[in-house]
């Protein structure tokens, strides 16, 4: 897509730190990393996110997720988030489907989601609700 930034990262007309590439999938470092280390793993083909990737472009990116996680596990990373935005309101900022995969240390301190405790009866509700969508 001409205006997308991935994809000029991809067609190499802007630099970034690749730490891994293969037929379908590129991997470099997150510009603005919430920790060192931080990629981002994304599909060469233009999808904007989860609703309209192909599963076996998901399925293989999600592999190259794993292995990004393992080798900041061996460079001394305690744990990795791995999270997908999807749309605005998720956080997505760029409009080309990626994955985070982010070094965490048991030090870091990052806040993590607040959750909120469901009503009485809502929690078996909205389990009916998404079954009866899939
Ligand atoms: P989103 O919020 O869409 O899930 O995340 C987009 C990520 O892309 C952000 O973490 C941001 O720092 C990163 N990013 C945006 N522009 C560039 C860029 O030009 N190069 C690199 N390497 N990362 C970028
Ligand atoms: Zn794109």
């Amino acid at each position: 897509m001409q205006d997308c930034i991935f994809c000029k990262i991809i067609k190499k007309e802007i630099p970034c730190e690749k730490v891994y590439e293969d037929e379908t999938v590129l991997a470099f470092l997150d510009i603005n990393p919430v920790n060192l280390g931080h990629t981002l793993v994304v599909p060469k083909k233009h999808f904007e996110n989860i609703y309209d990737i192909e599963e076996n472009e998901v399925t293989h990116l999600i592999k190259i997720a794993k292995k990004i996680s393992i080798a900041l596990k061996k460079m001394g990373a305690d744990g990795t988030n791995i999270t997908i935005n999807n749309g605005k309101a998720a956080g997505q900022v760029i409009p080309h489907f990626h994955t985070h995969v982010i070094p965490r240390s048991v030090e870091d301190n990052l806040p993590l989601w607040p959750a909120k405790k469901p009503k009485e009866g809502e929690l078996k509700e909205v389990a009916k609700k998404i079954i009866s969508m899939l």
